[in-house]
């Protein structure tokens, strides 16, 4: 009999609904039609496919209330933001259905006069991909959307959280003329189905979004077949707030990038490291805005802060905030649980947590929840050797109104993406990624269709 997953609401801890799961055998019957179905895809034009994305991206706008809902139902964000993140998700699909066509080679000057030297890109193979459940619908397109552009198939294993924002994505996609067998969705155990992608021959590429420990796994079990791999994992953001900045820009950018998705972004500010001389004045202004936040159900008019995913991951958080107050910091605001055990529906209220320092778990480890912690500073150096005092290099902020400071900080923070004076840089046409441990590989921007193409070397001899 087949196996079904069960998905649920976690701000209500209701059933939403259940969906079949695929055996070992079908995920391997799957990869056999991907194979089969790029030798087809691979050769279509660049102009095909972006007609067929142009028209995905019109469909997911057609039903963008329909999936935010979705969205909210199995994420539990509120539905504004459930909203934008469609909008977000589709803008990747618009974006490499231009890309698609500007995929270009290059002729070389050889050396000698007999010779000409031509480097064309192709497609890498079947791709399979694996997602998180933080963004149900954008760390699907983010991957999807450059793969098939670039010629690929594309499988993809979404989070069991949130597996039904993928399957109305892919239906969609399908509805829009991809054919079935180029974008497929599988359901199922992720360490199995990681197992099958990573050791299958078929598969040419793993693009894996989720934590650092699972991508470090997936690269270990790619080497017996050598595969491409993009790597987006996890964070631990610093937000610098230095002794010039503008306060109310900084705490109003510090409230976006902190609370959105109730904290549960890979690009959250996790530390909030703030000058001396300015941290009262934030730390109060921080404070009145966080108590204007309203918990609860997503779907409900007004609430900002929906439920954390799971038990798991409200455990994660409280242990942090307990560890944190154990060892001497002052709790603000939050610190406050609303607990439905029977039901699964854990929330958090948003946290600000002061007297912080080095010793607290919260400093060092990604805490994926509402809860913002304040570290003070003196001098830039000292600034800059807390932010890169981490594995982690995905997102930074900083905040000077002095440039001179800015563009010093800009270069020293060892970050793949540094907003200055922005709390929300993330955009589809900037490479998002990181360095060190968050992973290898950008998506977005033109450099997101790169990890999708090989690159071929042609030499023609012209000798008789
Ligand atoms: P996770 O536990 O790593 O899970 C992510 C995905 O991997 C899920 O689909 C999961 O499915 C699957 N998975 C888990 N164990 C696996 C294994 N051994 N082999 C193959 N697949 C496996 O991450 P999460 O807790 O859901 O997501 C939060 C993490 O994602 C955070 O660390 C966050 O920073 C990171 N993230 C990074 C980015 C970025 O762009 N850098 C964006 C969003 C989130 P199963 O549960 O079915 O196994």
């Amino acid at each position: 009999m087949t196996s079904r997953l069960e998905v649920f609401n976690p701000a209500t801890g209701e059933k939403i609904r259940s969906v079949p799961e695929q055996s070992a055998q079908q995920v391997k019957e799957s990869i056999e039609r991907s194979h089969r179905a790029f030798q087809q895809w691979s050769k279509t034009s660049a102009k095909h496919r972006a007609s067929l994305l142009k028209k995905w991206f019109d469909l997911i706008g057609e039903h963008q209330k329909e999936l935010a809902k979705i969205i909210t139902l199995e994420n539990g964000k509120p539905y504004q933001e459930a909203l934008g993140e469609v909008t977000y998700a589709a803008g990747y699909i618009e974006w490499y259905a231009e890309e698609a066509k500007r995929v270009y080679g290059r002729t070389v000057p050889a050396s000698v006069t007999n010779k000409r030297i031509i480097v064309t890109r192709q497609a890498v193979g079947p791709v399979a991909a694996i997602t998180p459940w933080n963004f149900p619908a954008a760390m699907i397109t983010r991957k999807a959307a450059p793969a098939l552009a670039a010629g690929c198939t594309f499988i993809i294993k979404p989070a069991p959280d949130t597996p039904l924002t993928a399957l109305e994505l892919v239906r969609l996609g399908h509805v829009a003329g991809i054919p079935e067998d180029v974008l497929q969705c599988v359901i199922g155990d992720g360490e199995e189905i990681g197992s099958i992608f990573t050791n299958h021959p078929f598969i040419r590429k793993i693009t894996f979004t989720g934590s650092t420990p699972v991508g470090k796994q997936l690269m270990k079990n790619s080497a017996s077949t050598v595969k491409h791999l993009s790597m987006e994992l996890g964070g631990h953001a610093p937000l610098i707030v230095d002794q010039d900045a503008n306060i109310d820009l900084a705490v109003k950018q510090t409230m976006l990038s902190k609370f959105r998705n109730a904290g549960q972004t890979c690009v959250c500010a996790n530390r909030l490291i703030v000058h001396e001389s300015i941290k009262d004045q934030f730390a109060d202004r921080l404070n009145q805005e966080v108590a204007k936040l309203k918990v609860g159900n997503g779907l409900e008019e007004g609430v900002s802060v929906g439920p954390i995913i799971n038990q798991k991951g409200f455990q994660k958080i409280v242990e942090q905030i307990n560890d944190a107050v154990d060892k001497g910091a002052n709790v603000l605001i939050g610190a406050k649980y609303d607990v439905d055990d029977e039901k699964s529906c854990y929330f958090v209220h948003p946290t600000i947590l002061t007297n912080v320092d080095l010793s607290m778990k919260i400093m060092h480890e990604e805490t994926f929840g509402p809860v913002a912690p304040i570290i003070t500073f003196q001098t830039l150096e000292e600034a800059i050797k807390l932010a890169n005092d981490t594995p982690y290099g995905l997102a930074a902020y900083f905040f000077t109104e002095n440039y001179r400071r800015g563009i010093y900080l800009s270069e020293q923070l060892d970050y793949g993406m540094v907003g200055w004076n922005d709390g929300g840089p993330s955009t589809v046409q900037a490479p998002f990624g990181g360095m060190k441990e968050s992973g290898i590989g950008r998506e977005g921007g033109q450099e997101g269709i790169e990890p999708y193409l090989e690159t071929k070397y042609l030499s023609i001899g012209l000798d008789e």
